[in-house]
């Protein structure tokens, strides 16, 4: 936004702040959330200047060299921006096919064997220009700002060469410059083995950590390395290869552990002082036990389990019974998970891996912003902070988990640049914010 604006947001039924203080939450209990009522938001060149009394917001709104916009939130729900920690969001088509052969009873190796899978996403991105992978990526960001994300991780991946790969990240580069979102890049080279590797996946391995690696770090296009480690994928000696040597390159690293199979991923990521590990849907009990003595957050993904017609889900119970820091994404791809819609992975968290609502709230905001290491205040309201909030067609935070799948954000910012609401992205009119009006509650 531009210098000296500013932003007001009074008549809020109710601000949840969240923590009053940074770093992840263990055990989040309904004090984390920070409710407070008969407050506002005071917005100044894209940071949060003030949360206090209505009458002083509109005090100091008034008193601006250039009002921007005072925004009556006529009882609605203010809450920070969500932040998704893990999507894939860089991809060419869908896979219709796919989804169709998994309910004729189609496993991954017949949908494979048919020409789908991962390996026609990789074929399908390598075939695109950069230009024309920003283009389709553009689209699917506003999506998600008129969701409610205001921050959000993608992952390379499906290059899996290294101008492929770097293509990848370079068009993850090109997207902060379009919209306002804050975007976190991760590198995963070792998403998949290309099918002119697999009968050498060693060498595939040696070709991420002495050519990609070296060429991501050099331009300085990812924040993480992330790899999948599973049985048939990477195994845990060639996950640990590949993580060591990228952070010795500085990077930050991430894990896909766990996810079908009890392998080993979780503890592999805790030992080696990852910010997550990610999936989790077969982590046993040792790994439980390690990320809960560890910093490195557990990110759950319900709507892939779901997507994939899978009964089971993470054991999000246990782990945070025991005190691991967990957080929730929407793993949002074109195999296993097309949808970017982060509130309805916190009404999965609820409703089929048995969160509270307060829980999936701080999981889906703080403990999200840690799993991507964001800090600037983010997943949080904080005087000094970015100014990623959202206000909501709703009152009570719990709400976000309930109206499942509905549209129920009305305005979106991001560094206090409008995403949804009369700015960037999805425009007001057909957005929720002239559909549902007033709020549901
Ligand atoms: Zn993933």
């Amino acid at each position: 936004m531009p210098e000296g604006r500013r932003l007001a947001f009074v008549g809020a039924g109710a601000v949840a702040t969240g923590p009053a203080v940074p770093g992840p939450v263990r055990r989040p209990a309904w004090d984390h959330l920070g409710l407070r009522t008969g407050v506002g938001v005071g917005v100044e060149d894209g940071r949060i200047a003030l949360l206090a009394p209505d009458e002083e917001i509109g005090e100091w709104f008034h008193a601006a060299r250039l009002p921007d916009a005072l925004v009556d939130c006529g009882g609605r729900l203010i809450t920070p921006g969500l932040v998704d920690p893990h999507t894939h969001a860089l991809f060419g088509g869908p896979r219709l096919e796919d989804h169709a052969r998994r309910a004729r009873g189609d496993d991954y190796k017949a949908i494979a064997a048919a020409g789908g899978g991962i390996l026609s996403s990789v074929a399908d991105f390598r075939s695109r220009r950069e230009d024309d992978l920003v283009t389709l990526a553009l689209p699917r960001l506003a999506m998600m700002a008129a969701l409610g994300t205001t921050a959000v991780e993608i992952k390379s991946g499906y290059g899996l060469s290294v101008a492929d790969e770097l293509k990848a990240l370079r068009a993850i580069a090109r997207l902060r410059a379009h919209v306002p979102l804050e975007i976190v890049a991760t590198f995963l080279g070792a998403h998949e083995v290309p099918a002119d590797y697999r009968s050498r996946r060693d060498a595939y391995v040696r070709l991420v950590i002495d050519e990609m690696l070296p060429a991501v770090a050099r331009e300085r296009l990812a924040t993480f390395c992330d790899v999948f480690c599973e049985p048939g994928v990477f195994d845990l000696d060639q996950s640990e290869a590949i993580l060591k040597a990228a952070a010795a390159r500085g990077l930050k690293l991430k894990v896909h552990a766990d996810e079908l199979d009890p392998f080993g991923g979780a503890e592999l990521a805790a030992r080696l002082g990852a910010a997550s590990a990610d999936h989790l849907g077969a982590i046993s009990p040792a790994g439980i036990e390690a990320l809960s003595a560890s910093t490195t957050a557990a990110v759950l993904l319900p709507g892939t389990l779901l997507f994939l017609g899978k009964s089971r889900q993470a054991p999000a119970r246990a782990l945070l019974d025991a005190g691991a820091v967990v957080a929730l994404a929407t793993d949002f791809n074109p195999g296993s998970s097309p949808s970017a819609n982060l509130p309805l992975m916190m009404t999965l968290a609820v409703s089929q891996a048995r969160m509270q609502p307060e829980e999936a709230f701080i999981a889906a905001t703080v403990n999200a912003a840690h799993a991507v290491r964001l800090g600037d205040g983010r997943g949080r309201l904080v005087v000094g902070g970015s100014a990623d909030l959202v206000v909501w067609n709703c009152r009570d935070v719990r709400e976000l988990a309930y109206w499942y799948g509905m549209p129920l954000a009305w305005r979106v910012y991001a560094s206090g640049s409008p995403c949804l609401g009369g700015g960037w992205g999805i425009s007001s009119a057909g957005s929720a914010g002239t559909v549902l009006s007033p709020p549901m509650s």
